[in-house]
């Protein structure tokens, strides 16, 4: 079994794909900085909102410039010039984009008061090429008046919650200084589910506290929930995090894009098949990626893991079973 659309041939189901069956034409997801902070960031040292020291500056992977630097460092604070200008640049690189989801990425996009969040999603949803929403956020964010503003909007438009999870394992939300445990999560999604709002799950592969067990159980796990998307992501080493620490101090060991590809296909293989894999590995700006190496080369990871799924004759939910 494979997944094809238009003679390309896929072994997981894509974001592509799924926007097409969902609008019947190519949407591509467009930038939205709402200058919003992060409840997981603070100064050093200061008692942070858990009434703990702040020993790091929120998530060690983290760098939040990273995620969309154009944006947050020229300080362009209107969200429909974000959205033109973005508009712009993709249409540039793929002038098969006809419209666009306002995907508000950097930070924690449901850190304010719902009467702030409506004005800003609303201004997204404004521009003529925006189509729906997709919000990025924290599982300890998402207080149920925010809950109710979401699914009022989702009621008219298309709007999916991009929640980051990361590890569903407490000694890896540990060593990410996430600070939030998984029943924080779990406690969230039900509670967005009750809404009917659609879900993504943010994770990361190849954190060093897991081995291929810890991976297989996140997939079972994640398998069991049954969101509508998943991102995964590789762990990498962005520049002024704390991990770019631990990297100069030789205290990280990253795995190789093969070691990448293995834990990949074995958690994919057991996510169903009807469930959107949005992303496979990290994409961030070279000019923010330390290692590995082979994250700055664009591609490489995609077609490594499909090269696998090729040479195990494998696909996405291959040893998926419902019970
Ligand atoms: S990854 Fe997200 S939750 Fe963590 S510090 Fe960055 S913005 Fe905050």
């Amino acid at each position: 079994m494979s997944f094809s659309f238009n003679n390309n041939h896929f072994f997981y189901r894509t974001l592509g794909e799924a926007m097409r069956r969902e609008f019947g034409c190519n949407v591509w997801k467009v930038s939205v900085d709402a200058g919003l902070s992060c409840p997981n960031t603070g100064i050093i040292g200061e008692i942070n909102k858990h009434n703990e020291i702040n020993k790091y500056n929120g998530c060690i992977f983290c760098n939040i410039n990273s995620f969309s630097p154009s944006r947050r460092l020229v300080n362009d604070k209107s969200i429909l010039t974000q959205i033109d200008k973005g508009i712009i640049q993709l249409k540039r690189h793929y002038p098969k984009a006809q419209k666009f989801i306002a995907y508000f990425q950097p930070s924690t996009n449901t850190n304010a008061p719902p009467e702030h969040l409506e004005i800003i999603y609303n201004e997204a949803l404004k521009h003529p090429e925006i189509v729906g929403l997709s919000i990025g956020t924290r599982p300890d964010s998402l207080p149920d008046d925010v809950l109710n503003l979401l699914s009022k909007i989702s009621q008219e438009k298309y709007l999916q919650l991009e929640i980051g999870l990361q590890s569903i394992h407490q000694k890896s939300l540990d060593f990410l200084n996430r600070r939030h445990d998984y029943s924080t999560f779990t406690d969230a999604f039900y509670r967005a589910k009750k809404h009917n709002i659609k879900i993504g799950i943010h994770l990361i592969l190849g954190i060093p506290t897991e081995n291929r067990n810890d991976i297989i159980e996140t997939a079972k796990e994640i398998a069991r929930l049954k969101p509508e998307s998943i991102k995964l992501h590789n762990l990498y080493v962005v520049r002024n995090t704390q991990l770019e620490n631990y990297w100069n101090n030789n205290n990280l060991t990253l795995p190789t894009i093969n070691e990448y590809a293995e834990m990949t296909v074995d958690f994919l293989e057991r996510i169903p098949p009807d469930i959107i894999i949005e992303r496979i590995a990290s994409e961030a700006s070279e000019d923010f990626i330390i290692a590995p190496e082979w994250s700055k080369i664009k591609h490489a990871a995609r077609n490594t893991i499909n090269k696998l799924f090729l040479l195990r004759k494998s696909y996405q939910g291959k040893y998926y079973t419902n019970n």
